[in-house]
């Protein structure tokens, strides 16, 4: 008799092959049997015919510091995520020396860079490790609901290494390499996935300080990289870069690469159309590297780089006027009252843009022709008819006015869109080009951090509803290749070869859905972090089940309280053929 039994169910498997009706048997947490199972279980789901997948594995959060208080990861498990990989871009809590300036300076760096409410780390990080092992022992002792995997991080490292020097960017010594290399390697040998660093300007702390690493030489990033050599390639080098001389970085990550049989994620982004050319010039790169035996695996997200403005998040149009400052620092309730007063709004619309000549901020301060409503149900993919100015105009009203009208809906919920970097083709047909290119991963939703701007965690819900189904302006992609994508590709880019696809074996991690009814939930600000913290918020419809080990963790969108979750330590082999 099996633990668990799923039958009738129209089965997308995360190989890629072709989706097929049948059942699937659970047990000890693993896939017992896929296809026709005629023994029973002790829970059996029937699934009248609703798509069986694996769980989906996200690569790209900031979960370092919710993972040791929240067991869902919220809203990850929301979405159907039953993996998640941490510790990127450089960030993370670990090491760290135990006082509290130290505590202090890390959680100031994360609060800067990925808008992660200091308050909310400050209350629920509770610092019971100083080295990145104890980290790691912390995360494994805290019961959770889904998998999370650790990277060391270079900023933690660099700061507990260099202190201030290592802060402020100043250059490491041969001796404060070694120092770092020791621990990454150790990090590495206890079970860390592998090590992160950020190399672009857009990370800043402390005003316009960017971040601890950003400006690493050679020496150092080769010297850290080495210890991955030492252990036989196990671990993996990630990081984020601007790429302002991307020839340069990709020849020194594709060294790094061969000398030391390690495998490369980087951050494939870009900002506006120009760079374009730059981006299919680093997927050609990839390639060719790869002929002489390099690793390199650009990692692209599946929306633009985006901002949701609103009147309770980070930023929104009206941050700057001169009548809305008071407003800025009141409670979501108090802001509310003073909005709805007719004086108020009209002070507010009236008021000359408050313009910096800086284009990005100007944009989000009066660049109408590209906001937009993100609607409901949310539309990453808006056109220019679509825009608040061309609605405005419709409508016979001032952008400002329709703008301040929209923010005002759902009781002043309703977020406004910004597409800030790589919609310069007005619609995601770059976003399609990346993630369709066989070398890349689906990565880059941040999940867990951006709290104040942005819930990209919800990506995997939108590959499906939008990508697979619902997409209009332009072609729509294969079901099976968008479930291999989020599954088997991204388990596979972080070493996890057991997990990731329905066959025999396998980690049972599995979403059961209504491919039909699924549906992206809109995004809001939440106060539900410690310390009354605020977050990005965005639900999903039609998950009817996601299982971790073979376990109910979400039903119907409700948590179960079952916490089969563990820490990951380490790559993990394919199971053995049966
Ligand atoms: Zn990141």
């Amino acid at each position: 008799m099996y633990d668990l039994v799923i039958r009738n169910a129209t089965i997308v498997d995360g190989t890629g092959k072709p989706g097929y009706a049948g059942d699937l048997a659970v047990s000890n947490g693993k896939i017992a049997a896929v296809g026709k199972v005629s023994d029973s279980g002790k829970k059996e789901i029937d699934a009248q015919g609703k798509l069986l997948t694996p769980g989906w594995v996200d690569v790209h959060s900031h979960m370092d510091g919710q993972a040791t208080w929240d067991p869902l990861c919220s809203p990850a498990a929301n979405h159907g995520i039953t993996t998640l990989v941490m510790g990127n871009c450089g960030i993370g809590f670990a090491p760290c020396e135990p006082n509290d300036e130290a505590h202090a300076r890390l959680i100031t760096v994360v609060e800067d860079v990925e808008d992660i409410p200091g308050a909310a780390l400050h209350e629920g990080v509770k610092w019971d490790w100083e080295s990145f092992p104890e980290y790691l022992d912390a995360v494994e002792r805290f019961p959770r609901a889904i998998d999370v995997g650790a990277q060391v991080p270079h900023c933690a490292v660099r700061t507990y290494v260099m202190g201030e020097r290592g802060a402020k960017n100043e250059l490491a010594t041969p001796e404060d390499v070694a120092s770092m290399a020791a621990i990454v390697k150790e990090g590495l040998q206890h079970g860390a996935l592998g090590f992160t660093t950020s190399r672009t300007e857009l990370h800043t702390t402390g005003g316009d300080q960017v971040m601890p690493g950003t400006y690493a030489d050679e020496a150092e990033l080769l010297g850290i990289g080495k210890v991955i050599g030492e252990l036989g390639g196990k671990g993996i080098f990630g990081l984020v870069s601007d790429f302002h001389n991307w020839e340069q970085e990709m020849d020194w990550m594709k060294r790094l690469s061969i000398e030391n049989n390690c495998q490369i994620n980087f951050v494939l982004f870009f900002r506006d159309e120009e760079d374009w050319d730059r981006v299919l010039k680093q997927l050609d790169y990839s390639r060719k590297a790869k002929a002489e035996g390099a690793q390199l695996i650009p990692h692209v997200g599946a929306r633009p780089v985006n901002i949701l403005l609103s009147w309770d998040g980070t930023i929104n149009p009206f941050s700057f006027h001169a009548n809305y400052g008071p407003l800025s620092i009141m409670s979501h309730e108090q802001r509310l009252a003073e909005l709805k007063k007719p004086e108020v709004r009209a002070a507010i619309v009236a008021e000359e843009l408050p313009l910096m000549g800086d284009a990005f901020m100007d944009t989000i301060v009066g660049g109408y022709d590209k906001l937009y409503p993100l609607g409901s149900p949310p539309n990453y993919e808006p056109g220019p008819e679509d825009s608040i100015a061309a609605r405005a105009a419709k409508a016979g009203i001032s952008p400002q006015e329709y703008c301040y009208d929209l923010m005002m809906e759902e009781g002043g919920k309703t977020v406004v869109y910004f597409p800030c970097f790589g919609y310069g083709a007005n619609d995601l047909s770059r976003q399609v080009a990346l993630i369709e290119d066989d070398s890349t991963v689906l990565s880059l939703a941040d999940t867990g951090a951006h709290c104040g701007v942005l819930c990209d965690a919800s990506i995997p819900t939108q590959m499906l509803s939008y990508y697979v189904r619902d997409r209009q302006r332009g072609h729509r992609l294969a079901l099976e290749a968008v479930v291999k994508m989020q599954t088997h590709d991204t388990a596979r880019c972080v070493g996890l070869a057991d997990r990731g696809t329905l066959e025999v074996g396998m980690k049972a991690d599995l979403n059961l859905i209504d491919f039909e009814q699924l549906q992206l939930g809109s995004p809001q600000i939440i106060f539900d972090l410690p310390a009354g913290g605020r977050r990005m918020f965005q639900d999903a419809h039609g998950y009817i089940a996601t299982i971790v080990s073979g376990e109910v963790i979400m039903e119907n969108g409700k948590y179960t309280g079952a916490v089969p979750g563990k820490l990951i330590r380490g790559a993990q082999a394919a199971p053995q053929a049966a």
